[in-house]
């Protein structure tokens, strides 16, 4: 068949979705592309909608993956306000919401991921918010902007980065974490004490060992009761405890599912014309397993690696994870994984906030993060990379360059 004739699929138009999009018009794909979004807006990026977008600070022009005539100018049919919602694997063919069935050589899934919702008493007041969409980043916005006070559930990193937003637009926040530390599962308790003391120092009340019990009000969301008994006045709460990827339409269509959409190292499901990037792809990663990231270097470069793979060109996806955050003015880097850890080694000191941590695990270095100390987190990835055995005296000493260590261990 010739490859003009050939129709590639892509659902999702998000960022994972995008990039594969533009990779492939790159690699020279000259078929139908098709990239289908239930969202009215083209492509956008979601980290600035807890930071600047969410503060006001940045235009929304800014926030697209591409400009508004990319689409268009490489072919690319972009088919908004759109959902899929069903998967005929046998006849490699997708429903549309609607009724519309398209044919595909080719499919990506690339649904993403939604915010995971708390089933709690008054959970469906209004003011309670979620934060994924442009739309609901603006909807909190308008709430910030109103001022009084917030209760945040959650201190991971969109309920740290929000509460830091909130902050800054000087509204009044509680946090409610059951954990002791804000991030403690991802970064551990010494780590975690540090977002901890910065939060505190502006002004954030932390209920931290304790968890939202209720929200309480008549229509709209007026106080939060925790676990431990106490009740926390408010006008309006967002609540950030975590995302779920969203795969219920691989799952419908008989794809193994479990915590992601199975894939190979290459990104394909085992349908031999079906593939999944970003925040929905379980990956059987070379190195570190199978493996889900929920962040936005991950679909920024899985997107493009899926495409490659949908054309036959396919590599193993090796990347070692990243991701960044920013809260008030302390800005990290984040390189590795580790799930599991014995021992937390700093280059200088936490209490700065300004150091370099690395996660170990019997002697081995699972991952490394940089707050503000810049130029250094490429290091750490290679670093990171190696899961080698290291020397703890030169990681813990700055006349040591990273550099150097990653060159000592390889
Ligand atoms: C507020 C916020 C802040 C973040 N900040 C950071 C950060 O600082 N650093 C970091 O590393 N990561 C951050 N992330 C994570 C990062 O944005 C995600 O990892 C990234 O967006 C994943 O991209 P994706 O393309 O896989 O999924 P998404 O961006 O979720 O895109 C998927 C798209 O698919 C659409 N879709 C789903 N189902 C269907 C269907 N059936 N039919 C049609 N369309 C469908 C969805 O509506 C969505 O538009 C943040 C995320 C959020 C929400």
């Amino acid at each position: 068949m010739s490859e003009r004739s050939r129709t590639f699929a892509i659902v999702g138009a998000g960022l994972a979705g995008a990039k594969a999009a533009e990779e492939l018009r790159e690699a020279g794909f000259e078929g139908r592309l098709v990239l289908i979004g239930e969202e009215a807006e083209r492509p956008y990026e979601r980290p600035p909608l807890s930071k600047d977008y969410l503060r006001g600070e940045l235009e929304r022009e800014k926030i697209f993956v591409h400009g508004e005539s990319f689409y268009e100018d490489h072919e690319i049919e972009l088919m908004l306000g759109r959902a899929a919602v069903g998967i005929d694997v046998a006849a490699q063919e997708l429903e549309l919401a609607g009724g519309e069935r398209l044919a595909f050589d080719r499919l990506l899934l690339a649904t993403g991921a939604e915010p995971r919702r708390l089933r709690i008493a008054g959970a469906e007041l209004d003011r309670v918010h979620y934060l994924r969409s442009v739309e609901s980043s603006e909807a909190i916005r308008a709430r910030l902007e109103g001022g009084g006070k917030a209760v945040v559930v959650g201190a991971g990193w969109i309920g740290s980065e929000i509460a830091a937003s909130a902050r800054r637009l000087g509204v009044e926040v509680t946090m409610i974490e059951p954990a002791a530390v804000p991030l403690e599962h991802v970064l551990g308790a010494e780590v975690g004490a540090v977002y901890r003391d910065l939060q505190l120092e502006h002004g954030v009340e932390m209920l931290l060992g304790t968890g939202i019990e209720a929200f309480e009000g008549s229509g709209a969301v007026e106080r939060a009761r925790t676990t431990d008994g106490r009740t926390v006045d408010c006008d309006f709460a967002i609540v950030g405890i975590g995302a779920r990827p969203r795969t219920e339409l691989a799952e419908a269509a008989g794809l193994t599912v479990d915590d992601g959409v199975l894939v190979d190292a290459e990104l394909q499901t085992a349908h031999p014309a079906i593939f999944a990037a970003g925040d929905i792809a379980r990956q059987q990663h070379p190195t570190l397993g199978p493996l889900r990231v929920e962040h936005w270097a991950n679909a920024l470069t899985q997107g493009p690696a899926a495409a490659r793979a949908m054309l036959g060109a396919g590599k193993a996806y090796d990347r070692v994870p990243y991701f960044f955050s920013d809260q008030y003015d302390v800005g990290m880097e984040y390189a590795g994984l580790a799930r599991q850890w014995d021992r937390v080694v700093f280059r200088g000191d936490p209490s700065t906030r300004e150091f370099i941590a690395f996660w170990l695990h019997e002697g081995r270095l699972l991952a490394g993060m940089n707050v503000n100390v810049w130029d250094v987190n490429e290091q750490l990835q290679e670093l990171a990379g190696l899961r080698a055995p290291v020397d703890v005296a030169a990681l813990e000493d700055p006349e040591v360059p990273l550099a150097d260590l990653a060159r000592i261990q390889a």
